[in-house]
Parts: C-alpha cells; structure tokens; sequence
C-alpha cells in the first residue's frame, strides 16, 4: 500500500484517490520559465515525478500528470528585451531544449502541458469571483492582489511563523517589487499579486481591471483546476515552492471554489546543491542535462539523482557519485544480459522488500539497493531467470532503459 508524505501534515499518508471510481491519481507539477537552460535540478525533479506516475500505474491507478509552463514572466520578458528578441521566441526555444532534455532521461511525456498564456480567460474568470467575493481587490496601483488576511489558513503549509513568510516574501519578490512586503499600495504585507497593470513594452491582455498580465501563483491555480479539478490528489514541486506560491495556489483554489482541500498530497523534492550552493541560474552553477548526458548515460544521471539521496533529503551533487551510479546502472545491464539458470531460487526476499521500500513514501535509495543486490544474484548464478524478469520490471518502474550496446 502506498503512503506519500504530505508536507502539509508532514505525515507519511496512505495514498487515496479523491475520485469516486477510487483509480484516478491526479498529479499538478509546476513547471519551468524558459529563458534559459536546463540542469540537474531540473532533471531531478522531472524524473521523480515521472517515477511516481510510473508506480502509481502498477499500483492500479490512472496516473494523470499536468505541467504548466510559465510562459509570460518578468524573466524571460527580461532575457529577451537583453537579446532583443520577441519574448514568445525565446520562450519557446528554452522551452523545446527543456522537453528535450527531460526526454533525454527518459521521463515520459505530460498528459498535459499548458503554457500560461493560452488560458488567460480561466485566469481571469478566477480572479474575478475572488474580486466578487472580497477575497481580492484593485489597489491605487493598477494591480490586483489577493487579500491573505480573508484566508486564516494562508501559509500553514509552510510552517512557517508570520516573521518567516514576509522574509521568504520579500526574498522571492526580487523582481516583481509589488509582491514585496512594504509596498503601501497593498493593504497588508503578505497580500500578492493577481493581476499586474502593464507597464510599457510589455506583452499584456485587456481585462475588467486594464490591461496587464497575470501573477505568477494564479496561473497554476486556474491551469489546475481546469486540467484536474476543484480538487485533486497529488500537487508536486521542489521545496522552493512551498511558499509563498503553492501556499497561494491553496488560499486561491479554495477560495474560488469554496472546497478544501484542494491537494490531498503535497510533494516537494529537496533542493540540489553544487559546491556547497543551491544550484540555480542565479548563482550560475549550473550542470546542464546535456553535458551531464555527454559524460554518463540517462541511466546513471536517474539511478544517481533518485537513488543518492531520498527525494526529500538534499542533494548534494559529485561527479563521483554519477560515475558510481554508473557502475550500478553497469550492473544491471550485465545482469540482464547473462544467460540465466532455470530453477526454482526464492525471488520473495527481492521482491517484497523492493515494492515495500517505493510504498514507504518512494524509498528509490533502498528500492536501487534491492536491485543491486538481485544483479548481484543473477551474476553469480545463485538465481533463476525469473529474477531477470523482475529486475527488468523494476527497472522500468525507475525509468532505467538500460539499453545494451
Ligand atoms: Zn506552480
């Protein structure tokens, strides 16, 4: 049985669909802003949830995984004004690299992957019930934001104390000064955006409050909703995102439709680090999927990114480490290869202790060790060829293609 830890009750729950058929495993996963590349994090995140889908699938479920790409942003809109380029191009170029990329490692396509900028008008129908129900309001700078003081439980996802959030607030609103703590066109600190009033240049849409473009958290609020639901099971992202903007989309989302919760399971993927740093583009210190995938096959970057660390540990990032995941992913294609013994070995002890390890909360670490330890027994002929056959499972399960050459 599956349990998923579920950050806002930080408990390890039994997974339960929403739906009445009981099958339906909804999964909402934020994607990226293309303006620039793609890299491990990037990577690490995709191929846990891709993992996830898979499992759910042989558990039984009809796993449904919904992407948004951020295509309007003060990034990219930046990025291009920088390379003098229309913003739409840019967006699509970095966006095509990512998908690229993600293929590269061998995460299955979304079910649904749904670009900001194609449903305005579902952005704009959910801000509007928010103005209509008070949860919203036009402040004196043209901007509409969301009043978090109408929405008690706003932040507790985050467990973070009042202090905390306008810290993280003001950090992550860097770019965008409206959403920072202190701006005194809004009525209370931790109120952000929902609709930006245009500035000049700027790609931007007519609406009842002028023209102008939507926020950021609103975005995956209405591309959820319209995708999944008013309610659905599984909301992932990296940590990062656990406030303010996943802690928005929930005081957003049941707002509008007045259901809580929203999300069943909220699953956030620690950060990755390199040198001792968050790897991110505004530090620079990038591994690109790319240059990863010229130095070890997808096999190794997915067994070394899943299975180092458990997804919520941090992961700290070592060339030796891939090169070591390398030779486990060696292992594996060794083992599959090899001409097995017929017989009757007791395979129960692998087998139990692998399905246990991914229902404990997708224990990948332990899950790569059983498998390692199944090859092991295949190698030396102390196993029967039915071994292969689960070891050839398991490892589509992870997404390991493990292709000979
Ligand atoms: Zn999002």
């Amino acid at each position: 049985m599956l349990k998923l830890y579920n950050t806002l009750t930080q408990q390890k729950e039994e997974f339960k669909s929403f739906d009445p058929s009981g099958k339906l495993a909804r999964i909402y996963v934020c994607g990226v802003t293309p303006y620039d590349t793609s890299h491990m994090g990037h990577a690490l995140v995709a191929a846990l949830f891709d993992v996830l889908r898979r499992y759910l699938k042989h558990s039984g479920y009809e796993a449904i995984h919904v992407q948004n790409l951020t295509d309007i942003d003060d990034d990219i809109i930046k990025k291009a004004r920088k390379e003098g380029q229309p913003y739409d191009e840019l967006g699509r170029r970095w966006d095509a690299l990512y998908r690229d990329g993600l293929r590269a490692i061998n995460c299955l396509p979304f079910d649904n992957y749904v670009p900001a900028s194609t449903v305005i008008g579902p952005i704009q129908k959910m801000i509007a019930t928010l103005v209509e129900k008070n949860a919203a309001y036009q402040a004196s700078d043209g901007n509409v934001y969301f009043r978090a003081s109408g929405f008690p439980e706003y932040g507790e996802l985050s467990h973070l104390d009042l202090a905390q959030m306008l810290e993280k607030a003001r950090a992550g609103a860097e770019d965008s000064l409206a959403d920072a703590p202190g701006n005194p066109a809004k009525e209370s600190d931790l109120d952000f955006i929902l609709w930006q009033a245009a500035k000049p240049d700027e790609p931007s849409w007519d609406s009842p409050w002028g023209e102008g473009r939507p926020g950021w958290h609103i975005e995956c609020s209405a591309i959820s909703t319209q995708s999944l639901g008013q309610q659905f099971e599984i909301h992932g992202g990296g940590a990062d995102l656990i406030f303010p903007h996943h802690s928005s989309e929930i005081a957003q989302s049941e707002t509008y439709s007045g259901k809580s919760p929203v999300v069943r399971y909220w699953m956030h993927v620690a950060m990755l680090y390199l040198g001792g740093e968050k790897m991110s583009k505004s530090l620079g210190n990038l591994i690109l999927i790319n240059d990863a995938l010229k130095k070890n096959s997808a096999d190794a970057l997915r067994i070394y990114l899943l299975g180092h660390e458990h997804y919520r540990t941090p992961l700290h990032f070592t060339q030796a480490g891939v090169d070591r995941a390398e030779q486990y992913a060696d292992l594996f294609r060794k083992a599959l290869a090899q001409e097995a013994a017929f017989g009757e070995t007791d395979l129960k002890p692998y087998v139990n202790r692998f399905y246990a390890a991914m229902d404990d909360d997708l224990d990948i670490p332990a899950a790569i060790g059983v498998m390692i330890e199944l090859a092991k027994g295949i190698i030396e002929n102390e196993l029967d060829f039915r071994g292969q056959e689960h070891l050839r499972y398991m490892s589509g399960l992870l997404g390991l293609p493990l292709a000979q050459d």
